[in-house]
């Protein structure tokens, strides 16, 4: 008897996660045939030989003794207790305790859980774009619909807080910020933060704050929480982690923070909670190097300063692009990755998809196009800022060769 194909989940043909997509597949395939690759198509510190601090490593070697049973699904009451404690004391956000702290595998996670905890069928949320796109994977998975508001180059990739007010509906549940953003590396001034959380305020929105790359700016840039402008009328979900600050990614270790009315939360705090219960814990080993983490020493900010690696990186990215006449770029002030626009006669009919293709396969450059990211332009890509210099000029040398013969064509 024959039997049918399996199946899918319908909606899985709506999400797209590009930057381990296709071309990725390809990357893979040439460099079984023996290709070489340089490959910014991640933002994976430990590929670029980026190493968690050491006393993390320690913290985690002093805590394994082969018994590590399940933890509490919310996680380990001490990584717990040192989140709360970072939010209160380092970002003034006095009512988060360690019973409005998850920890789960990676941002990544908790991303999905909160929108699960969240969304009936037809649920809007507003999103980003550009975004990270898991953000509308989530959306979609969970059975929201993405409704984008524009965070456009012109405006330093900033969002408008007119338009996203504007695309407010009846269905409309919840606003996500990724401030430090990925890809653009733009971070929010506080009067555009201040409006989205009126926003939020005026129509009973939840705002959900992707923060992971809080501690990652550049030029004395401010980060400002935006759970701190929220208050107690204004609930407010923030992510943070060890994978991009910590450089621990391969750990999968991320955590939330909670905070706003708990009357009004009470009913959301038993669906995190349930949720994060049925999935049992987050990887145990990962989160005993949260304390060491959040009450060590800063190990990040020397690298986003002038002589650090992340900021030489972005030196160079921006040089190169100024010596382009192929290129532009909203420089960017926070973050891991440049997110530059083709520009001039090779930016005629641009198709940001078969440029990385192109790129990939002649050139050996992996990067991820701008059009992964949910925006509905195509000439734009996105490339990490984690190469050592010498390689992120000679990715640069091969994209400008290439954009040239885009304008010759
Ligand atoms: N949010 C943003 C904005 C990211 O860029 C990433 C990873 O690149 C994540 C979340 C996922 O992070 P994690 O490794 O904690 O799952």
């Amino acid at each position: 008897m024959a039997f049918l194909p399996i199946g899918i989940r319908t909606r899985l043909g709506e999400v797209r996660y590009e930057i381990r997509g296709e071309l990725a597949a390809r990357a893979h395939e040439l460099e079984s045939q023996g290709q070489s690759l340089i490959k910014l198509n991640i933002g994976n510190p430990g590929a670029f030989g980026f190493r968690a601090p050491e006393h993390l490593q320690h913290a985690i070697a002093d805590h394994m003794d082969g018994t590590d049973p399940y933890t509490h699904q919310q996680g380990l009451p001490a990584a717990r207790e040192a989140v709360a404690a970072y939010y209160r004391e380092q970002r003034g956000q006095q009512d988060i305790t360690a019973e409005r702290v998850y920890i789960g595998n990676g941002v990544s996670e908790l991303i999905d859980i909160s929108l699960r905890a969240l969304l009936n069928p037809g649920d809007e949320v507003l999103l980003p774009s550009p975004d990270y796109p898991l953000w509308s994977a989530a959306t979609i998975l969970n059975d929201g619909r993405p409704v984008y508001y524009s965070c456009r180059p012109e405006n330093g990739f900033q969002p408008d807080p007119e338009q996203m007010e504007s695309l407010v509906s009846s269905r409309t549940r919840a606003i996500v910020l990724i401030n430090p953003n990925n890809p653009t590396g733009a971070v929010y001034s506080r009067e555009t933060l201040q409006a989205i959380v009126g926003i939020a305020r005026r129509h009973g929105l939840m705002i959900l704050a992707d923060e992971i790359y809080d501690h990652i700016t550049y030029d004395g840039a401010e980060f400002i929480p935006v759970a701190t402008l929220c208050g107690d009328e204004v609930p407010c979900l923030s992510f943070g982690g060890l994978s991009k600050v910590h450089r621990a990614c391969g750990w999968r270790v991320g955590w939330a923070a909670l905070s706003g009315d708990s009357v009004r939360l009470s009913q959301y705090v038993r669906a995190l909670n349930l949720l994060s219960a049925l999935r049992l814990c987050a990887n145990v080993p990962g989160q005993f190097a949260v304390q060491a983490a959040l009450q060590g020493e800063d190990t990040i900010t020397a690298l986003c300063r002038p002589g650090g690696r992340l900021f030489e990186a972005r030196a160079i990215v921006r040089d190169a692009v100024r010596q382009s006449p192929h290129m532009s770029l909203v420089t960017p002030m926070a973050a891991m990755y440049a997110f530059p626009s083709v520009v001039g006669a090779a930016g005629i009919g641009f198709d940001d998809h078969r440029f990385a293709l192109e790129l990939l396969e002649r050139h050996s450059v992996l990067l991820a196009p701008g059009s992964s990211f949910n925006v509905p332009y195509r000439n734009h890509f996105r490339v990490t800022l984690l190469p050592p210099p010498e390689q992120l000029r000679v990715v640069f040398e091969r994209i400008d060769a290439l954009l040239h013969e885009y304008a010759e064509r």
